[in-house]
């Protein structure tokens, strides 16, 4: 992880500056991968609803995710599953958690000036999920701590560019200690850039980006010196590891690829958000205008998504007509034409749209969310859970999904079955007294089957258990 370097900076050991950065395989000191991924869990859940710079945006977070997963296909050995987040933050950085969680501020992605830019960094993030870097960065001694110790360590490093949030939080002197012991050496950045770059290579993206993007964010962090964007403080960006990077790009060909409209449509729906709303506005006009764009869509969105926060709801129809016109398929193009027809106040022609993009885009979360949403407002609650028991198997682990299940259960009186949906998704969010409770709350209800009822008994059964083991652990 790259927000996890602390104090590494400074004192980085210039004992490992020189020499070849390839690190071997595993080490001894390796913790266990799926311990990695129980503190990743946690330390995403701590980001999730603690961490008010967390970019709730299924669309955004959604792709990066798929920006990701289609690198990771031609990663070699095993493939974490990888979940992608962005924050918003006006610092240049991204990082990575254990067990495959990374993390990009907003403004990394508005820097990005093509997609193969955004690719290099994530490849980066990649290698050091891959190459265990921050696992192997824990010290034997402080690796015997619970996994919820190490999470929480984690997780106020990632946060570590809103220090109010870090010193807000109670950070225990464990913790403490684990944190100073977070730090990417020199040569697990080397090994991280020059993983990432065979890799960025592998998934066919111009591998130009990574030296074009590094290097100017290299001289953006000159001319900020001290004060240099957190991207650059955690991975320390060395005129060494350019070179190393430029020397490797220029012997590989030239190679132009082009940005997928998803890509494009992300970064405006990002910079919608920056500043104030009619800043927003006057921004995507005059690009309109001057016709400074390499994609009119784009622009078109942006501005939508501008007017609709400026409240000039008529202005941005008009801008879904002329995304009409220039036939976007894109599935955020319906998701945005959805919201202006809610805010005209017409639930109908939203429920048209998200149902036919539903019926084409089955799987893109972003459509089924906005759908139940508003069956739900609308009083339609059996089509809301006819959809949503269709996404909870194929997205079993999205809390949000089983939520929207319980309040559509609560809304056709189906007792049992929301307070069954509501313990799934605490437990999806890893609070597993609240998931009892909401299982002894199921236990009491006089609906639901015997054999519905038997099964959540001995739910209610195992997590009793196991929350006095984790109980005694604490004691001990
Ligand atoms: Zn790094």
């Amino acid at each position: 992880m790259c927000a996890a370097v602390v104090a590494a900076l400074s004192s980085m050991s210039l004992a490992f500056a020189e020499g070849l950065p390839d690190l071997g395989e595993s080490s001894q000191n390796e913790l266990p991968p799926q311990m990695e991924r129980k503190i990743g869990e946690e330390a995403m859940n701590e980001i999730r609803f603690r961490e008010p710079a967390y970019l709730d945006d299924v669309e955004v977070n959604g792709y990066l995710t798929r920006l990701v997963g289609r690198m990771a296909t031609h990663l070699d050995g095993a493939r974490p599953n990888f979940d992608v987040f962005a924050l918003r933050d006006p610092m240049l950085n991204a990082f990575a958690m254990p067990g495959g969680f990374i993390g990009v501020h907003s403004a990394l992605i508005l820097a990005a000036q093509s997609e193969s830019e955004l690719a290099s960094v994530l490849a980066h993030e990649m290698s050091h999920v891959t190459q265990h870097h921050l696992a192997r960065s824990i010290a034997p001694q402080q690796q015997a701590q619970t996994a919820s110790m190490l999470a929480m360590a984690v997780a106020i490093l990632a946060a570590r560019s809103r220090p109010d949030l870090a010193m807000g939080a109670a950070v225990s002197g464990q913790a403490a200690a684990v944190q100073s012991q977070l730090s990417y050496t020199r040569d697990f950045e080397r090994e991280a850039d020059r993983i990432g770059l065979a890799l960025l290579e592998r998934s066919n993206f111009d591998i130009r980006g990574m030296g074009d993007f590094f290097s100017r964010m290299e001289k953006f962090g000159r001319l900020y010196e001290n004060n240099a964007p957190a991207y650059l403080r955690t991975h320390p960006l060395t005129t060494e590891r350019i070179t190393d990077m430029e020397n490797r790009i220029q012997v590989r060909p030239y190679r132009q690829v082009a940005d997928s409209l998803d890509f494009l449509l992300v970064k405006a729906k990002l910079k919608a958000q920056e500043g104030s709303a009619d800043e927003a506005v006057t921004g995507f006009s005059s690009l309109l205008t001057e016709g400074k764009y390499r994609s009119e869509a784009a622009v078109r969105y942006g501005l939508a998504r501008a007017y609709l926060r400026a409240n000039n709801v008529p202005a941005a129809e008009k801008e879904v007509q002329a995304l009409r016109r220039l036939k976007v398929g894109n599935t955020m193009v319906e998701t945005l034409a959805a919201d202006v027809a809610r805010q005209q106040g017409d639930a109908e022609g939203a429920l048209r749209i998200l149902r036919n993009a539903r019926a084409k885009a089955k799987q893109e979360r972003a459509i089924s969310y906005a759908l139940i949403e508003l069956l739900l407002e609308t009083r339609q609650a059996e089509e809301a859970l006819r959809v949503v028991n269709e996404e909870v198997q194929s997205y079993t682990t999205d809390d949000k999904f089983y939520l929207f299940q319980a309040r559509a259960h609560e809304a056709l009186g189906h007792n049992f079955l929301q307070h069954r949906a509501i313990a799934q998704a605490y437990l999806l969010r890893g609070q597993v007294a609240a998931a009892v409770e909401q299982l002894e709350l199921a236990q009491k209800a006089q609906d639901g089957d015997f054999y519905e009822h038997s099964q959540a008994d001995a739910k209610l059964r195992e997590l009793q258990a196991q929350l006095i083991a984790e109980e005694r652990k604490k004691r001990r």
